[in-house]
């Protein structure tokens, strides 16, 4: 059995109350790790131990701490394999998806804003020839970071960099349900030197640990990752105490594709957005709106392809689809397959458990499904399934795809595919999501605004936006 650790004022520890949560593989359904349960006095601890190394912190050269923050980079790539192991485990990915994608991109979140922080520049504003006003970007103090379970490493870094790469101490939760990169993340701070207390991280339920970094008083800013309605229990604490709040939140993302689509890039780009991670991706295509002249042709080898995908053990580099994060989440997915038939729609592959033999049988394992006939106004369509289903809906003219794509409450991401540049164009301009692909999906670029508009948050993460959300603007204005 496996013992996770807090990592809190530079030392590793359990929580102070004695407790832990039982953390499952979900490739075999399994307990092999305990996790801390930690409560509110461990979030104490933990900004007892932020507020005191923080003005050493941020008065840092930026060169030291870009230094420290790459050396962590670099030590994360050095346990690569162990990492990568780590989060499949945890999580029920593909071991080699984790090693191709969610790790090499946790070490370049922290090589990005250790980085990006020695080419800063401040604006400054000349009043006539009266005054002189310049712009001082400076670190808040403690910042909170919490993450979802989903893509582990990768989101709990892409806020944890930026924040102590502008010179914030942080304390950071990640999912209880998938705590096991996050630990070994402690242990690469410890080795590569970053100094005590310039990050903690908890772990522990939302409804503990959570709550506590929202409610605590010498947190001034959260960052979060999660579901819609964390993220509304969320702001309903922050913004009375006037916290500064990026929230990254749910979707429901449309696909467009048009009949002038380069028809073999589209389908297997297609198939990678509607099924990466099991689903599991806030980016993934999940309503897949197809012109009427290309449609049937587009289903059938769409169909073809979803069933040759091979839902299996993580750690076969043959499995396209792993498990499932939880058997909750698994029952979650399945009853949403249910709703899709009762409301009307035919289940054209998968949507079923599937029992695997040998060490993944009692894991939670559910094959793609594709799903038509449904109408886009039907709950399937309409709330966040987060998993491997999909909906295909034939349209026929740009309005009414646009009205079909822009008709949920969530607006994060799109795919657009065709060949006519001017439509590319115009129908990114008409989707109210925060981030639209044309041709490609999940292409990033960290230097770019990350986040969505409507229900999917508030807020922007990346680049600059995220090293502002860091930091307080403050304007001196002196008297020529
Ligand atoms: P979740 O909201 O249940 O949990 C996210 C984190 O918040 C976890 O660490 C959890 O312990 C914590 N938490 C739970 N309740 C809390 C509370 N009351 N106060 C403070 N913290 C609390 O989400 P999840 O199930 O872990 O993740 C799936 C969701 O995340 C999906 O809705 C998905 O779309 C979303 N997501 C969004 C993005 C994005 O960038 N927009 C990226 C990934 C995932």
């Amino acid at each position: 059995m496996l013992y996770i650790q807090n990592y809190i004022d530079g030392v590793l520890s359990e929580a102070l109350t004695g407790t832990w949560l039982a953390v499952h593989e979900p490739a075999t359904g399994n307990v092999y790790a305990q996790a801390p349960a930690s409560a509110g006095a461990d979030v104490d601890a933990a900004v007892d131990a932020a507020k005191r190394a923080f003005p050493a912190w941020c008065a840092t050269e930026a060169e030291e701490r870009s230094r420290l923050l790459r050396r962590v980079a670099d030590m994360i790539e050095e346990r690569l394999e162990e990492f990568a192991q780590a989060e499949s485990r945890d999580n029920g990915k593909p071991v080699w998806l984790a090693r191709m994608v969610d790790i090499p991109r946790a070490a370049k979140n922290f090589r990005f804003f250790a980085t990006a922080i020695l080419h800063t520049s401040s604006e400054a504003h000349q009043t006539d020839d009266i005054a002189l006003n310049y712009t001082l970007q400076q670190p808040i103090g403690v910042a909170g970071c919490i993450s979802p379970w989903n893509l582990p490493l990768y989101l709990f870094t892409w806020k944890i960099a930026p924040a102590l790469a502008a010179g914030n101490c942080v304390v950071a939760k990640p999912s209880e349900i998938t705590p096991y990169s996050a630990f070994l993340l402690s242990q690469v701070c410890i080795e590569a030197g970053l100094p005590q207390g310039v990050l903690n991280i908890v772990h522990g339920l939302g409804t503990d640990v959570g709550t506590a970094i929202t409610a605590h008083p010498d947190i001034p800013a959260i960052s979060f990752t999660g579901g819609t309605a964390t993220g509304a229990s969320i702001a309903r604490t922050a913004a009375p105490m006037f916290k500064k709040l990026s929230l990254e939140l749910g979707g429901k993302n449309p696909t467009l594709i048009f009949a002038d689509c380069d028809f073999e890039e589209t389908l297997v780009t297609v198939l990678r957005s509607a099924f990466s991670n099991q689903g599991e991706i806030c980016l993934c295509g999940s309503r897949i709106f197809v012109e009427r002249s290309l449609y049937d042709r587009f289903r059938d080898a769409f169909v073809e392809r979803v069933r040759a995908l091979v839902v299996g053990d993580p750690l076969d580099d043959a499995t396209g689809q792993g498990a499932l994060v939880s058997a909750t989440h698994m029952e979650k997915v399945l009853s949403y397959i249910a709703l899709a038939r009762e409301e009307g729609g035919t289940v054209l592959c998968g949507g079923e458990r599937i029992q695997l033999t040998g060490r993944c049988e009692d894991g939670w394992f559910v094959s793609p499904a594709v799903i038509e006939g449904l109408p886009f106004t039907c709950r399937t369509n309409q709330e966040e399934i987060f998993g491997p289903v999909v909906t295909l809906t034939p349209f026929d003219t740009e309005d009414e795809l646009l009205a079909m794509a822009n008709s949920t409450s969530y607006g994060l991401a799109a795919s657009v595919w065709t060949s006519d540049l001017r439509r590319a164009h115009r129908v990114a301009a008409a989707l109210h999501m925060g981030i639209v692909w044309v041709n490609c999906w999940m292409l990033r670029d960290l230097r770019t605004p990350f986040g969505g508009v409507k229900q999917s948050g508030v807020g922007r993460e990346g680049g600059w936006e995220a090293l502002r959300f860091f930091t307080e603007a403050k304007n001196v204005c002196i008297k020529l």
